[in-house]
Order: structure tokens, then C-alpha cells, then sequence
């Protein structure tokens, strides 16, 4: 048996790209919460990343900046001389995605692109501060496409993205996966499904959601409402991009999912249920105004995405075998808990939404008639 020498967290800096945004911002507490020392994080601090998502905490380092920012990340790796690099700086919205294409080009594929291009210059002259370095780029299910009822992509399985988010994110996988090939350089790659948990910016249906019905807002459904996610709390998410980083075989992909495949409309049903659990619509103001008697009569069904994909699903087996990761929380104490944090941390969703995102629909096509 091949016998895998195990990093532990503590050995050198981990530098955490896009780590002020959903994803970035957990992963970052969970390092540090692991002794992982120190932790530096690069992000641009688009609307989706916030200084307030992360902790004070003198073994974090904030760098705010341009992962496409070549001088910058060189700098950076010159300095720190990481252990792990971590990719999560990204455009991720597929709503905006649609309605504007390009920042996802920049960041997702340029962004990406130029961040491997720093880590090849760097590795090609560090000698021995560049040993065991590890580059991790975080993907999405989204880049299998949509998929048949009986279908699970696993990691063999070919690229079909269908959204502008999607292919971006598909094109900077192909860049990982062709820079490990061409030049060497040790990657790794995961594919995840869809994240919910606190931190997450409330443009994303869960947290959109549940601010909604707290404030007696419409609860937008896209199209029939059959839509179907897998959907996985993003602590297991970051128990899973640390077990690849520690154990994963380099040069490898790992799907990462919960098999909580459910439709858009149970979900949002779910969290009304989760919603009446905390605060029953009969001691929500916000309900009586909006003449409701129950969060589930918020529900409306509005025009589709255009293009909207009908099912992703993962086969996360190879993981679980090599690994040995699995997640840890259920969909439904999961999403208890999140709703909870999100009615406890109103200040924090004020303060992220303030100025960026007035929570109106995104990403419909509006093609003007001739004239
Ligand atoms: P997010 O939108 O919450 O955060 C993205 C972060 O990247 C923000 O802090 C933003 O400021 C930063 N950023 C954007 N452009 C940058 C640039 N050019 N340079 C530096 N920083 C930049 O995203 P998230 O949900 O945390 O997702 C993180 C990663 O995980 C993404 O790559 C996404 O594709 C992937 N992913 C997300 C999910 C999910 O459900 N959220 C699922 C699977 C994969």
C-alpha cells in the first residue's frame, strides 16, 4: 500500500485567495481554529467579499488585492513562502453572470490563469521554500452541466457548463489541470456543490430566502420550482478542502457532495418551515404587514433563468474511499442553524448589502423589440 505523508496545518502560511467572500471567510476560521499559522488572505474585496466576514485575529494576515495582480501574488509568495495556496477568488453569481459575462472572464479564467503563471515563476526558482507546495483550485458542479434524473457526474466524467459562471469556472479547471500536465506544477482540483451556511452573501437563494420571510418579502421561485441542487453545509465543505490539501494525491480532482439533492421549491419550503420554528409568523410583524398568516404564503413563482440547468448531482465516492471524508451535518439541523445566524446577524447583512444590492431580480434578458 502506498503509505501518503500527511501535511499537518501548522508547518507554513497558507495563503487563502477570495478569502473575505462566503466560502473563503469559513475556511479561513476553520484554519486558524486548526492552528494553522499564519493565514493570509488576498481578495479584492469586490461587493461579495467583506472585511467583516473575517476575525480579528493576529495569525491572519489581510492583503487586499488582485489575484490577477501578477506582482502582487509574487510578492506575496516571495514573502510568505507558502505551504498551500487556495484558490477561491471568484466572480460566483450565475445571475450576474448573465447579465454581465466579463468580470467573470477577468477573474475566473484570467484571475486564475495569471495566479498559476505567479506560482510556476515562483516554484521554478524558490528551491527548498517551494517544497511540498500545494495549489488548490476550488471548482464547482456546475461545470458538469446539467444532468438526467438517474445521472451522477463523478470526476472522469466530461465538462458541458452551460452559464457564463459555469464556463469561466470550467476554462480556469482546464488551465489547473493542463499546468500540472505541462509544467508540473503540484495541483489539486475540487469540484462542490451547492454551499450554504453563514457568511454567505444574501443575493444566494438560501440566505435571499431567509431574509425574506423574516421581513415578510415575496419568496421569488424561478420557473415551476423543480430545480434540483445538492446541497452541502459549507463547515463539512471546509472539512473536505482540508482533508484534500493534507491527503490528496497531487495532480487529482475530488467531487465534494452531500447527496442532499432536493428541488428549489422544497428548500425554500424547508427554510419557512425552519423560519416558523425560530419565529412563528404569528409574532412576525413583518408577516401581519404583508398580510400573510403563514411564511409559505410568501411563496411566488416568477420568470425563469434563462438557461437554467435542471439538475446537478455529484458522485462524491472517490473522496469518501481515499480520503475518508464525509459530511458531518444534516440538511435539516444545517439549515436550522443557518437561519438562526442569519436573524442573529442582521447588522452583518445590512452592512454587506449596503450600497451593492438592493435585492431585486438578477439576470434576465430583456432583448428589445425592433422597432
Ligand atoms: P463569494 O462570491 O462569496 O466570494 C468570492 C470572493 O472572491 C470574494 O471575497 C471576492 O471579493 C473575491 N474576489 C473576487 N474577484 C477577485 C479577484 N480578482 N481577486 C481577489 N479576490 C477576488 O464566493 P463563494 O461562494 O465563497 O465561492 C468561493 C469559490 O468556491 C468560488 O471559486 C466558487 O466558484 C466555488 N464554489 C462555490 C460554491 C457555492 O455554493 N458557494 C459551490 C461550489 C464551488
Amino acid at each position: 500500500m502506498k503509505v501518503k505523508k500527511v501535511v499537518t496545518m501548522s508547518e507554513r502560511a497558507v495563503l487563502v485567495c477570495g478569502g473575505a467572500g462566503f466560502i473563503g471567510s469559513n475556511f479561513v476560521r476553520f484554519l486558524l481554529r486548526r492552528g494553522a499559522r499564519p493565514v493570509v488572505v488576498l481578495d479584492k474585496l469586490t461587493y461579495a467579499g467583506n472585511r467583516i466576514s473575517l476575525p480579528s485575529d493576529s495569525s491572519l494576515e489581510f492583503v487586499r488585492g488582485d489575484i490577477a495582480d501578477s506582482a502582487l501574488v509574487s510578492d506575496l509568495l516571495r514573502s510568505y513562502q507558502p505551504r498551500w495556496l487556495v484558490n477561491l477568488a471568484a466572480e460566483t453569481h450565475v445571475d450576474r453572470s448573465i447579465e454581465s459575462p466579463e468580470p467573470f472572464l477577468q477573474t475566473n479564467v484570467v484571475g486564475t490563469f495569471r495566479l498559476l503563471e505567479s506560482v510556476r515563476k515562483w516554484l521554478a526558482q524558490a528551491g527548498a521554500a517551494g517544497r511540498d507546495f500545494r495549489f488548490l483550485q476550488v471548482s464547482t458542479d456546475e461545470v458538469y452541466g446539467s444532468l438526467p434524473q438517474s445521472e451522477r457526474a463523478a470526476e472522469g466524467c466530461a465538462y458541458a457548463p452551460r452559464s457564463p459562471y459555469a464556463a469561466s469556472k470550467a476554462a480556469a479547471d482546464h488551465f489547473v489541470a493542463a499546468y500540472a500536465v505541462t509544467y508540473g506544477l503540484p495541483i489539486l482540483l475540487t469540484n462542490c456543490s451547492n454551499n450554504f451556511g453563514p457568511y454567505q452573501y444574501p443575493e444566494k437563494l438560501i440566505p435571499l430566502m431567509i431574509l425574506s420571510a423574516l421581513e415578510g418579502r415575496e419568496l421569488p421561485v424561478y420557473g415551476d420550482g423543480l430545480y434540483v441542487r445538492d446541497w452541502l453545509y459549507v463547515e463539512d465543505h471546509c472539512e473536505a478542502l482540508a482533508a484534500v490539501l493534507e491527503r490528496g494525491e497531487l495532480g487529482s480532482r475530488y467531487n465534494i457532495g452531500a447527496g442532499n439533492e432536493l428541488t428549489n421549491l422544497a428548500v425554500v419550503q424547508k427554510i419557512c418551515e425552519a423560519v416558523e420554528r425560530m419565529l412563528p409568523a404569528a409574532k412576525n410583524p413583518a408577516l401581519q404587514r404583508a398580510g400573510a398568516q403563514q411564511y409559505g404564503e410568501l411563496i411566488r413563482f416568477v420568470e425563469d433563468r434563462p438557461g437554467h440547468d435542471r439538475r446537478y448531482a455529484l458522485d462524491s465516492s472517490k473522496i469518501r474511499r481515499e480520503l475518508g471524508w464525509r459530511p458531518r451535518h444534516d440538511f435539516e439541523t444545517a439549515l436550522q442553524r443557518t437561519v438562526a445566524w442569519y436573524s442573529a446577524n442582521r447588522s452583518w447583512c445590512a452592512q454587506v448589502l449596503a450600497g451593492r444590492y438592493d435585492l431585486r431580480r438578477l439576470g434576465l434578458l430583456r432583448v428589445s423589440a425592433p422597432e
